[in-house]
């Protein structure tokens, strides 16, 4: 192609798929919610205090996007500064998480305060976001303040937790080369499991497949050694990649332990998006757990090694898992640790 002739693709169809073709998605129960989003005023990625889109129109595409796809309550991770305007502004199709985080250099109290604010704001679930990325920020899973904090919200009535403890494999050996400061993949489980255990009258969310779709054996061990475990299906690229290449050690798991698992998206809702990249999300990833579809995926992802024959995207092969799952994995365990009546959310 000449540079004349190059067309960009969007990120959100490098292969031309017809995301109006969805005969494939068989899901045919009551609403599907979504546990792990980040709804939000639109930020800037590089300096996050800097509000980019001072309303709520991304919000309100993406959720008009989710409803077409039977999403009708979406959980998001945002400042507790767009809480009251988000709540004014949707209602009841949002719900909230409060993440508790602190700079390195600022006293417990921040972390305190923060917790209370989100507590005051009515959050539901609390987040302590761990990657390894964040190990130079002090933000280990198991910090003692983060452990007080568990301890305050757990006194408040708080009963789900969520965390992101690790990522994708391919980062271990392409970004977090350097174990001393990061750790190893391997490394970031223990403080994890601490958790688990300190606080086993809480339920943990362990966000993006556990961190570990590329391992469906590990999380296995992880679900049986530890019955407050629950698992969210977030990250579409990372699950479209890892999940499609290990299909069906991971549809058995599922099929092991349907109460276990949560539907989630990750969407952000970032400056200037464009519909479509919503569409794309939903589209793919209820494609990845209802359908058996399989094609190389629409969705350019920068952690796909392309192979040989020829696709410059991962596979995704669907997983088609039965009703009685799906239907417990889009909608009834999230009902049930929110302590959601069906009523509220038919
Ligand atoms: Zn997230």
């Amino acid at each position: 192609m000449s540079t004349a002739e190059t067309v960009r693709l969007p990120e959100y169809n490098v292969t031309g798929q017809d995301y109006s073709q969805r005969s494939h998605l068989r899901y045919a129960g009551p609403p599907i919610l979504d546990i792990h989003s980040h709804v939000m005023r639109p930020r800037n990625f590089e300096k996050p205090d800097v509000i980019v889109e001072d309303n709520v129109e991304q919000a309100r595409t993406m959720l008009d996007v989710a409803a077409e796809f039977g999403i009708t309550r979406t959980y998001t991770m945002c400042p507790a500064d767009d809480i009251p305007i988000l709540r004014d502004a949707f209602g009841d199709r949002l719900g909230f998480n409060g993440i508790i985080n602190k700079k390195l250099d600022e006293p417990e109290d921040v972390a305190y305060r923060l917790l209370d604010r989100f507590l005051e704001l009515g959050v539901e679930i609390l987040k302590f976001w761990s990657a390894p990325r964040g190990r130079e920020r002090g933000l280990f899973v198991d910090a003692p303040w983060r452990i007080e904090a568990a301890k305050r919200a757990r006194a408040a009535g708080i009963r789900l937790m969520m965390v992101h403890v690790a990522d994708p494999d391919v980062w271990f050996s392409r970004v977090y080369t350097d174990a001393t400061r990061y750790g190893t993949k391997a490394d970031q489980y223990p403080p994890f499991c601490r958790m688990l255990e300190l606080f086993p009258d809480l339920n943990w969310i362990a966000a993006h497949m556990g961190g570990d779709p590329e391992h469906p054996d590990h999380l296995e061990e992880l679900l049986e050694r530890y019955p407050n475990l629950y698992i969210d299906t977030s990250a579409a690229k990372w699950q479209i990649r890892e999940v499609s290449a290990h299909r069906d050690g991971i549809r058995a798991l599922i099929c092991r332990h349907p109460t276990r698992f949560l539907f989630g998206s990750d969407l952000v809702t970032r400056p200037a998006l464009d519909r479509e990249h919503y569409v794309s999300r939903y589209w793919c990833e209820r494609t990845l757990w209802e359908s058996d579809w399989v094609g190389p995926s629409p969705i350019q992802d920068p952690d796909f090694t392309p192979t040989d024959n020829g696709t410059t995207t991962p596979m995704l092969r669907g997983l088609a898992l039965p009703p009685d799952v799906l239907v417990q994995l889009y909608r009834t365990n999230a009902l049930r640790l929110l302590k959601l009546t069906t009523d509220e959310h038919s």
